[in-house]
């Protein structure tokens, strides 16, 4: 357990009070994304509560004897009530437990950390809050996307393919992102992507545009496709691709011939230096 754990370099680290829910971003998976402040709570926290997407290696480094308590979804059984979870955090912290709230990615990032964080709030509980990496930034980072090129985009949206009812979600207006985005971020977007890539095709997008799959992102088993707006549902399936994936609409997708910098380290060579086609050559001189 602890003897794996790293060592946190000086620095007067905040000490984790009893009876405090510190809500903290693990990232997307690879352990190294988490942040100091993570490891530091790690290391003073007497119980864990973690998310389904969480990478159980984190756990490793929590400090002997803690407690650690699943609140995922696992094996087909229903995930506990999102209520069930913030009452039995008000508990523990009511107890005088040091509790560790452990959410993938950024807990404020279609993560339901607000909500958790405003429930606790609400019954008197103090919250400590450490952001972390999201699956739309660093998980890209991962495939070699950068989320903004100047050459592509001054804007990105990120948006969710569900909504709570678990259908596309209906308050997206899917005609104004489809003109104002030229990047397109999605989470939780597999189940309803034919639906979704249809709609932005209609409004105007090109069904040749550059799509990019991540799934698993930054994790050992991290598989990328390179597809199209018009073929991404249908080569996902074919793919037989599942969550958690990250899909990026936009050019910058395109970067990755030039940015995937895992297969590099493998021993791939880049494909296409200039994948934007823009000319541009470093000038190193
Ligand atoms: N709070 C998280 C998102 C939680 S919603 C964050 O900030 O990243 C869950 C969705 O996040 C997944 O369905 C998937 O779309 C995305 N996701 C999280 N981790 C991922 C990973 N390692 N690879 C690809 N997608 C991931």
């Amino acid at each position: 357990m602890t003897e794996k754990a790293p060592a946190l370099p000086d620095h007067d680290w905040p000490v984790f009070a009893p009876g405090l829910v510190w809500l903290i971003g693990a990232g997307p998976g690879d352990p190294g994304l988490m942040t100091l402040h993570g490891l530091n709570a790690l290391r003073q926290a007497d119980v864990i509560v973690y998310d389904a997407l969480v990478d159980e290696r984190l756990l490793d480094w929590r400090r002997p004897g803690a407690e650690v308590i699943y609140a995922g979804k696992r094996g087909g059984k229903p995930s506990p009530k999102q209520r069930d979870i913030s009452l039995r955090l008000i508990e523990l912290a009511g107890a005088g437990k040091r509790v560790l709230r452990l959410k993938g990615g950024d807990p404020f990032v279609f993560g339901r950390g607000g909500e958790e964080a405003q429930t606790l709030v609400q019954a008197g509980v103090p919250i400590r809050v450490t952001p972390g990496i999201t699956a739309g930034i660093g998980g890209l980072a991962y495939a070699g996307i950068p989320a903004t090129h100047r050459d592509v985009n001054q804007a990105v949206t990120f948006l969710t393919g569900h909504d709570q009812s678990g259908l596309a979600p209906s308050s997206i207006d899917w005609e104004a992102i489809a003109k104002g985005s030229p990047v397109i971020v999605m989470y939780m977007a597999i189940k309803h992507l034919a639906q979704i890539t249809a709609r932005l095709i209609a409004a105007g997008r090109q069904a040749g545009e550059p799509v990019a799959v991540v799934c698993r992102a930054s994790l050992p088993d991290m598989s990328v496709l390179e597809t199209t707006l018009g073929t991404a549902a249908r080569d996902i399936e074919a793919a037989g691709l599942e969550p958690p994936a990250i899909i990026c609409i936009g050019r910058v997708a395109l970067m990755r011939q030039t940015l995937d910098w895992v297969g590099q380290l493998q021993g791939e060579p880049a494909r296409n230096t200039d994948p934007l086609g823009t000319g541009r050559i470093a000038d190193v001189s």
